[in-house]
């Protein structure tokens, strides 16, 4: 029975459960979902501290200043980035301070360097432009308040927050792990030693191409080779990687052909589904999942031709790998686009995953062409694909229709 796509995807969603959190360093947490809320437990920054080069003083001091007629101040003291002076600043005195360093007790302003004049060796300093109280300087507490919930659970942690994490001191963070991923390609066709091709044979490419995948998923990919058309290696490599993964993706074997071993060995060792989805490419699509020890582990089986192999890790694959690392969104952006040329098709019962090049136009608007050869064969025309435009059952869109995109990335 053929399905549609929305419940294949579900069927692999609902088996696909979040894992469980772990601690980590923050500075190893880069790229992973927090599985519980961060709250502050220090300022940030923990002290007033200047935001310029220039000299601390009480604003009142320097009321008239103008460029005129500046005001000149005895310079009693200078503070660096890292130091700290106890000496509190007078009405009429200056200190020298530096980016970052704290502002001396009884000041309540800085004027940046470039509004001043050095006299008498440092002595003495003419300013000569007037500041409001707080000028320049940036309080304690002014980024974060101790105390502040700064992320809730879910959160991605992108370098911008790990770096908040760090200033706050939350040094171990609760996370999602990192999913191992095991990719293994399976067909007595393939080399992937560089040795000349004999008669039948051809070059192995989905296991490149799926490791990248896998990768750029954020997940920890694990290289598990090319296996034979034979059940016995096929078993002992699958429960290998059983045993040592959180996931398995394998590339051939899932269709109707007669040594489709895949298919013979995950029957007898896994809870496998084996699917026809009426989408093109990637009809066939088999998952499952396979015990090991205490755990199940998600197994994908996609086709081997290399288009349906990369389609199927995109419809159903890399959602539910997101999912298994916490994300809580787990679908690349669907935006419509305006086809700039025809997307022709004929009914068949499917919906086509065509893959196409998108732009932004000067009118704002998502446009897409076709990438040229769209057998699933054709991995080079594919590899100029930036998107895939998802063209219903029907005659096709026309040029200047509308076609729903799914953007891979737009650059
Ligand atoms: P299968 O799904 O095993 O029936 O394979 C379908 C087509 O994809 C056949 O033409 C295979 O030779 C090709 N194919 C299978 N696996 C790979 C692979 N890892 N790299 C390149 N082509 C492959
Ligand atoms: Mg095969």
């Amino acid at each position: 029975m053929v399905i549609d796509i929305s419940e294949a995807r579900a069927y692999v969603l609902a088996r696909c459960p979040v894992a469980a959190p772990i601690s980590v360093p923050c500075r190893e947490s880069t790229g992973l979902v927090l599985a519980s809320p961060v709250v502050a437990t220090e300022d940030v920054p923990p002290f007033a501290n200047s935001a310029v080069d220039g000299y601390a003083v009480v604003a009142a001091s320097i009321a008239v200043a103008t460029q005129a007629a500046a005001v000149e101040l005895p310079v009693v003291g200078e503070v660096a980035a890292g130091a700290y002076t106890d000496r509190v600043l007078q009405a009429g005195e200056a200190i020298r301070i530096m980016t970052g360093a704290p502002v001396p007790a009884g000041a309540d302003a800085v004027v940046m360097v470039e509004d001043t004049e050095r006299l008498d060796d440092g002595q003495r300093v003419a300013i000569s432009r007037a500041v409001s109280v707080g000028m320049a300087v940036r309080p304690r507490g002014d980024d974060v308040c101790a105390g502040t919930r700064l992320y809730g659970a879910g959160i991605v942690v992108s370098p911008a927050v790990a770096g908040v994490l760090a200033s706050v001191n939350a040094a171990v963070v609760q996370v999602v792990p990192q999913a191992r991923v095991a990719v293994l390609s399976t067909g007595d066709e393939l080399i992937d030693d560089g040795s000349p091709l004999l008669p039948g044979q051809i070059r192995e490419s989905n296991r490149t191409m799926l490791l990248g995948l896998v990768r750029s998923a954020g997940c920890d990919a694990v290289d598990f080779g090319v296996v034979r058309d034979d059940e016995a290696a096929l078993e002992e490599t699958l429960r290998k990687a059983a045993a040592e993964c959180d996931a398995i993706v394998t590339s051939g074997g899932v269709s109707m052909g007669d040594y489709d071993v895949v298919k013979t060995v995950l029957s007898r060792i896994a809870d496998m589904r084996w699917m026809q989805i009426a989408i093109r490419p990637a009809k066939p699509f088999a998952f499952g999942l396979l015990e090991s020890g205490d755990h199940q582990v998600p197994v994908f089986g996609l086709p081997g031709n290399p288009v349906s192999s990369i389609v199927s890790f995109e419809l159903l694959a890399r959602p539910a790998l997101l999912q298994m690392m916490g994300h809580a969104i787990i679908d690349r952006p669907l935006v419509p686009a305006i086809a700039d040329g025809a997307l022709s098709r004929r009914p068949d019962g499917k919906t086509h995953y065509v893959r196409v090049f998108a732009k932004f136009g000067d009118d704002g608007r998502v446009h897409v062409e076709s990438v040229g050869s769209q057998g699933s064969h054709q991995l080079a025309a594919t590899s100029l694909a930036n998107a895939i435009a998802v063209v219903p059952d029907g005659d096709g869109v026309a040029p200047g229709g509308t076609v729903p995109t799914i953007l891979l990335s737009l650059g």
